[in-house]
C-alpha cells in the first residue's frame, strides 16, 4: 500500500501525522496524547513475551443422536451455515433475531476477526461488522494492507442480544461448536480478537484486556492478538492508537517477524 493511501486509512481511523521514527519501521503520532504515546512504547516492549495457550473452543462435535445428523464438526461451509440458519439453542435469541448472522468473507483467508456479537444492524442485514463500527473495522484493516474481503469476520455468537445486551455465558457455550468448526475450516494463520467479551470468551480468562493486549497468544495452534471493539473506538477515539499498535503486532505475528 502507499504511504498516502495509508495515510488516507489512518485518518480514517482518527490517527494522523504518522512519521517514521527508525528503519526499522516503528512509527509514532505526532498528535496523540502524552499517554496515548507512552502505551504505544509499553506495549511494544509486552509484545516480546508469548503468552496463554488455550485449547480450542469445545470439542467441535455436536451429533444430533436423535436426528443422526453429522456433527458440527464434520460439516462444510454450506452445510454449517445452513444449520446456524434454523438454530434455536437460544430459545430468547431465535425467536427474537431477524436472521442469523454467520459471518462474511474469504473461506482462504489467513486472517480471521472475531468479535462479540451482531448488532442491530447486523442483525438487519445478516452481516458482522456494519455501520460505523464496520466502516471503522475496514479502514483498521485497510491500515495494514488488508480489504476486508480478503479476511473472514464472524461473531461468537450468531444472533443478537436483545437490547445490544451482553451475550449470557450459555448462550456463548451453545454457539461455540460452530465458531469452532469455522476456525477449523479456514485454517487462518492469525485470529484478532476484537473487544474484551470476544477476547476473553476465547482465552477462557477474566482477565482486563488492556492486559491481553500486546501479547500472542494461542487458540489451538492459531496465533490470537487482542485488540479494541471498533465500537469501543468510535466511543474512545484517545484509544485508537493503540488498536493501531495491536494492529501492527498482529500483522508481525502473521507474517511471522513476532512469535
Ligand atoms: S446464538 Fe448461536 S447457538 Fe444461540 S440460537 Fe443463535 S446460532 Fe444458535
Amino acid at each position: 500500500m502507499g504511504g498516502s493511501s495509508r495515510q488516507a486509512y489512518l485518518d480514517a481511523m482518527g490517527i494522523t501525522a504518522w512519521v517514521r521514527l527508525d528503519a526499522g519501521g516503528e512509527a509514532r503520532a505526532t498528535n496523540v496524547s502524552a499517554e496515548a504515546s507512552e502505551s504505544l512504547v509499553r506495549h511494544a516492549g509486552e509484545g516480546r513475551h508469548p503468552e496463554t495457550v488455550v485449547e480450542p473452543l469445545d470439542s467441535g462435535v455436536r451429533r444430533n443422536d436423535a436426528s443422526g445428523e453429522p456433527a458440527t464438526g464434520e460439516l462444510n461451509w454450506d452445510e454449517l451455515k445452513a444449520r446456524v440458519s434454523v438454530c434455536t439453542r437460544c430459545a430468547e435469541l431465535a425467536a427474537t433475531r431477524t436472521q442469523t448472522v454467520f459471518g462474511v468473507g474469504d473461506h482462504n483467508a489467513q486472517w480471521m476477526v472475531i468479535g462479540e456479537a451482531p448488532g442491530a444492524e447486523e442483525d438487519r442485514q445478516g452481516e458482522p461488522f456494519v455501520g460505523r463500527a464496520g466502516q471503522l473495522l475496514n479502514n483498521m484493516l485497510k491500515a495494514i494492507g488488508l480489504q476486508r474481503e480478503t479476511v473472514f469476520i464472524a461473531n461468537m455468537i450468531k444472533c443478537r442480544p436483545p437490547g445490544n445486551r451482553d451475550p449470557l455465558p450459555e448462550e456463548i457455550a451453545n454457539c461455540s461448536d460452530y465458531l469452532q468448526r469455522q476456525v477449523a475450516l479456514l485454517s487462518p494463520k492469525i485470529i484478532l480478537a476484537v473487544g474484551r467479551i470476544s477476547a476473553q470468551n476465547l482465552l477462557k480468562t477474566s482477565e482486563p484486556l488492556a492486559r491481553l493486549r500486546g501479547k500472542v497468544h494461542r487458540l489451538g495452534d492459531v496465533p490470537l492478538v487482542v485488540t479494541y471493539h471498533p465500537a469501543y473506538l468510535l466511543r474512545t477515539p484517545g484509544d485508537k492508537a493503540k488498536a493501531w499498535t495491536d494492529l501492527r503486532f498482529a500483522r508481525d505475528v502473521a507474517e511471522g517477524r513476532r512469535s
